[in-house]
């Protein structure tokens, strides 16, 4: 629909009451963009955005993605889905909704818009990676009736659809896999290993690591992944993805776990709990496509990230 007024761009996110969605609504604000949020509060809240309460061009509106959903925008980024185990194990049917129904719908008004729609994917789609460090064109290791399947293969699942409306339909895709990523805004209690540990090291309590700790994974600061998705949203319409964006230096969690007692300056003791089922052993991004077609690479080191992350607990 041709527009009367403005020649701002219109940006819809969904999930922009999230973690992700906050810091990506930040940076579209800042760049002089138009955002709709849409977002059904599960995992998400209004405090994140709650700074953006008097600036005219945010619209928020309460919605499932996995109903259909009619306005008119210029670009889509879907992240909406719970993205912690604990959070996507609370109810697995709707997760698997979220992400398979959601797609559909988000696809379905990108077809009927002819709009570009990026999709928040996964470093979950390659689960117990038997290839390491993970490169896209590897099709993964993941169980299908897990309990962590109703992420994982949603998530496949959406991947699918995307690449499907992309051949059947013509539609702009962009599809990121995103891998660990922290820093201010995450959920206090989604159960998450950067905000469990700096929670427990600030209270004082044990730093809980499960199994040995000797699992790894590797672990992007905010500011860095959201610059990542911008870039691929406006990346050439040859770029589709599916390509991983991370911050590919590699820690263990027991390494983590030393980090943020460093950090925090804390005397907490670290405990060993069981290991969760289906937990990856190791991740890792190859990032050497984002290298190449969108000039991206993460910036901030891992204790540089932390420290602004534990400011922001801290002052919670
Ligand atoms: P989050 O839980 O903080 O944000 C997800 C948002 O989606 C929340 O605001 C939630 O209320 C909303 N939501 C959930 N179900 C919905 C539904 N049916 N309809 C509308 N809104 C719904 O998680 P996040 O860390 O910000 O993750 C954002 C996206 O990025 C997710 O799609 C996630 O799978 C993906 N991702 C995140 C990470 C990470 O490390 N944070 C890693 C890989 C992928
Ligand atoms: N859809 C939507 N908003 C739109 C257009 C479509 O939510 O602006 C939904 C629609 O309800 C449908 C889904 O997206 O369930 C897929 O749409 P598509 O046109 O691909 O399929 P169809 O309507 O033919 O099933
Ligand atoms: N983990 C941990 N202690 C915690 C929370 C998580 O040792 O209190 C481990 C978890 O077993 C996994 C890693 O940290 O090996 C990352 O877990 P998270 O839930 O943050 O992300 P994901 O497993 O989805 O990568």
């Amino acid at each position: 629909m041709p527009r009367l007024y403005e020649s701002r761009k219109r940006i819809l996110v969904t999930g922009g009451a999230g973690f992700l969605g906050s810091h990506l609504i930040d940076r579209l604000l800042e760049k002089g963009d138009e955002v709709l949020c849409v977002d059904n509060l599960f995992t998400g809240t209004k405090r994140n955005l709650e700074h953006l309460h008097a600036q005219p061009r945010f619209e928020f509106v309460r919605h499932d993605v996995t109903f259909p959903l009619f306005l008119e925008v210029d670009e889509i980024y879907n992240l909406a889905c719970p993205a912690s185990p604990i959070h996507y194990q609370h109810d697995p049917v709707q997760t698997t909704k979220t992400s398979v129904h959601g797609a559909i719908n988000m696809l379905g008004l990108a077809k009927r818009l002819k709009c570009r729609i990026l999709q928040a994917s996964t470093s979950e789609v390659y689960g117990d990676p038997a290839v390491h460090p993970q490169t896209e064109d590897y099709w993964g290791n993941v169980n299908p009736i897990g309990p962590r399947s109703c992420y994982d293969e949603g998530k496949r699942c959406a991947e699918t659809l995307f690449f499907d409306y992309h051949r059947q339909h013509g539609l702009e895709i962009k599809v990121a896999r995103i891998f660990n990523t922290y820093g201010p805004r995450m959920h206090p209690a989604d159960g998450r290993v950067v905000s469990n540990f700096i929670i427990q090291a600030l209270n004082g309590e044990p730093i809980t690591l499960y199994g040995e700790g000797t699992q790894t994974r590797s672990f992007c600061y905010v500011d860095d992944l959201i610059d990542g998705l911008m870039r691929l949203m406006e990346s050439p319409s040859d770029v589709t993805g599916p390509i991983n964006l991370g911050n590919p230096v590699e820690f263990t969690m027991r390494e983590l776990a030393e980090l943020v007692l460093a950090e925090t300056g804390s005397s907490s003791p670290i405990v060993n709990r069981p290991l969760p089922q289906d937990d990856p052993r190791q991740r890792k991004p190859n990032i050497t496509l984002a290298q190449e077609r969108l000039g991206w690479s993460p910036k901030v080191p891992l204790r540089e990230g932390l420290k602004s992350t534990i400011a922001y607990f801290r002052s919670n």
